[in-house]
């Protein structure tokens, strides 16, 4: 929508082929329906490694400034939370709705329900070529083609089956492997997790052997079967890419991470004291979420009854300990229909500048088809942004 905005803009006669019976059906879910559409703290380093130097130099083309004044011009006043961007109205919607207006006040064609299957390239000379869109439906001919197929993650309604690779892999383009990406994980079935659902601020780290590959801080959720919450789907790009190689790996968590080790020392002396008829239970209620301490009791196969007077001191600091280090080993993420965005996808090897791809002057590719996720936060959506505006101003040259 955005592509087709600035070529149309700039005078271009743009069709926008969308195989939903909606536009923008992923956009009005974002940000829990309220469009986390960017982020003042934005640079590279929120993106996946391998994408990092080439959304530098994007981003400088086309960055948070130049989209907070396109959502000006469509009339949608943006607000910042603590730097985390989202429109006014506090509603996902009323984005969609100002890009169909625009649409349409443009004049853009905008064709439903047709899936795009394929595009041919006509050579018309060495380097002029001109290309046939095939749908379910109809056949168009272009002289211009931007891919926004989007890619795999997002709900069933959103439509996000992947098309985008097997088109671009007719254009002989390569795909990177894919992943899903800002998504929670199952942990292993025999791992004890709380009964109810929990929220909580932590601190995790995910660790393969004796390796740390992500750490990260935030309120952490537990969920019947596994962990989610923003500080796990901050390290799920790269988690994920372990597990889905068979890898072993394990959470830990620190349910205490304002504490040093000082404060923890002096919290543990006081709460020693405490040792004396009442029960486990007892002692516990207090020190931390009841059904996190029922968890904890369960996995150090204890008794919820005893007393604690029955409980030698070292016990007492192990328990502890297991408050600032309980392991979780981990099987699979949730899966892309969880999935905010996914990981992998066109290499960005093949992608240009402007947004072209290689060996084809006229087709464009954006977004999340390309083999870029960025972190929760707004990264994605500006990426969107970017890369769609960068292609339809290129487009219409
Ligand atoms: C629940 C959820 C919440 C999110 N929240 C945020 C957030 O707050 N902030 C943020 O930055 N990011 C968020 N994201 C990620 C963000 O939505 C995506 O990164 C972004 O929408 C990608 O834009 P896109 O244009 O590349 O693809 P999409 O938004 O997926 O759009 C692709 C469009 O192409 C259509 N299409 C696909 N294949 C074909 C075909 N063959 N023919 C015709 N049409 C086709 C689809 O129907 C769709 O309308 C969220 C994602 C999810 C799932």
């Amino acid at each position: 929508m955005c592509a087709a905005i600035y070529a149309a803009r700039n005078g271009a006669e743009v069709t926008l082929i969308e195989k939903n019976s909606q536009l923008g059906k992923k956009l009005s879910m974002t940000g829990n329906g309220r469009c986390n559409l960017s982020n003042m703290n934005m640079n590279e380093k929120m993106y996946n490694p391998a994408a990092e130097k080439r959304i530098k130099q994007w981003l400088s083309v086309y960055g948070v400034l130049d989209v907070i004044n396109f959502f000006k011009s469509l009339g949608i006043v943006v607000k910042s939370e603590d730097g985390y961007l989202y429109p006014m109205s506090g509603q996902a919607s009323t984005v969609v709705t100002a890009f169909e207006n625009e649409l349409k006040r443009l004049g853009v064609s905008v064709v439903y329900n047709e899936q795009v299957k394929s595009v041919k390239v006509h050579k018309e000379s060495d380097d002029a070529e001109c290309y046939t869109v095939t749908t379910n439906n109809n056949a168009y001919e272009c002289d211009r083609v931007i891919l926004s197929t989007g890619a795999l993650a997002g709900a069933k309604s959103t439509m996000s089956t992947g098309d985008g690779y097997y088109i671009c892999k007719q254009l002989g383009l390569s795909v990177k492997d894919t992943f899903p990406a800002l998504v929670g994980f199952k942990c292993d079935e025999n791992e004890i997790m709380p009964e109810g659902g929990v929220r909580c601020t932590a601190e995790i780290s995910f660790h393969l052997g004796n390796e740390v590959i992500a750490s990260e801080y935030g309120e952490l959720q537990f969920v019947k079967d596994g962990i989610s919450g923003i500080p796990v789907m901050q390290a799920s790009s790269k988690v994920v890419r372990f597990l889905s190689e068979g890898k072993p790996i394990v959470a830990a968590v620190n349910f205490f991470p304002d504490h040093d080790e000082g404060d923890f020392l002096s919290l543990e002396k006081e709460m020693l004291r405490l040792r004396d008829d009442r029960s486990l239970k007892e002692f516990l209620n207090g020190f931390y979420n009841s059904n996190i301490n029922d968890m904890i009791i369960r996995r150090m196969k204890m008794s919820s009854s005893m007393k604690m007077k029955n409980i030698s001191e070292s016990m007492v600091l192990s328990i502890f300990d297991y408050y600032r280090n309980c392991k979780i080993r981990l099987k699979e993420s949730y899966g892309y229909q969880q999935a905010q965005v996914t990981s992998g996808g066109v290499s960005l090897g093949d992608i240009r500048d402007d947004m072209t791809v290689k060996d084809h002057n006229g087709i464009f590719v954006t977004g999340e088809l390309a083999d870029v996720d960025g972190r929760c936060g707004g990264y994605n959506l500006q990426w969107a942004f970017t890369s769609g505006s960068i292609a339809g101003t290129v487009a219409s040259l």
